[in-house]
């Protein structure tokens, strides 16, 4: 049984990697996940489907989304709150107006007001540890609730995901 689950897998995974033209319709599985249709992509450009910091597809872990505007006024999106602090913090961006996804409408909201829930049993992007924003405090109250994690504000949230990039080894 085992071997034939295996092979299965196998020939599923040599028909899905598709001589290696990536296929976004078939990336929609994971919690993050919206279809395509229903990612707002906010930055322009030839790869504006992509993290600006990582590359992955936004609409993959459009959940975790976050955006915001540089100085000279361009847009850049981003897969997750980890690679809103590489911008930050490593790179060294000035970011201004920063938004996230509202995990529960799906709508950008301003991320300085939102309840992010830290560490709950969901998948987390980019990080060990999961974040997920509700522009609404019960929102997010509720989903700690389903799923475990901690409410807090963008600043605490933040202060977590830069543990990202102080962990040794
Ligand atoms: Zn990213």
């Amino acid at each position: 049984m085992k071997r034939i689950s295996l092979t299965l897998l196998l020939v599923l995974g040599v028909l899905l990697s598709g001589c290696g033209n990536p296929a976004p319709k078939q990336m929609g599985e994971r919690f993050q996940s919206v279809p395509q249709s229903k990612a707002k992509i906010v930055q322009k450009g030839e790869h504006k489907d992509s993290c600006a910091i990582c590359g992955m597809h936004l609409a993959t872990f459009y959940k975790t989304n976050h955006a915001a505007t540089l100085r000279d006024s361009t847009k850049r999106q981003y897969c997750s709150l980890h690679c809103v602090v590489h911008d930050n913090e490593i790179n060294k961006t000035d970011l201004i107006n920063l938004k996230v996804v509202d995990a529960k409408t799906l709508k950008f909201i301003p991320a300085l007001s939102a309840y992010y829930v830290v560490g709950s049993s969901k998948p987390a992007t980019m990080s060990r540890v999961s974040k997920y924003a509700f522009a609404k405090k019960k929102d997010a109250e509720a989903f700690a609730k389903a799923y475990g994690g901690k409410v807090m504000k963008f600043y605490d949230a933040y202060e977590v995901a830069t543990k990202d990039f102080t962990r040794r080894r």
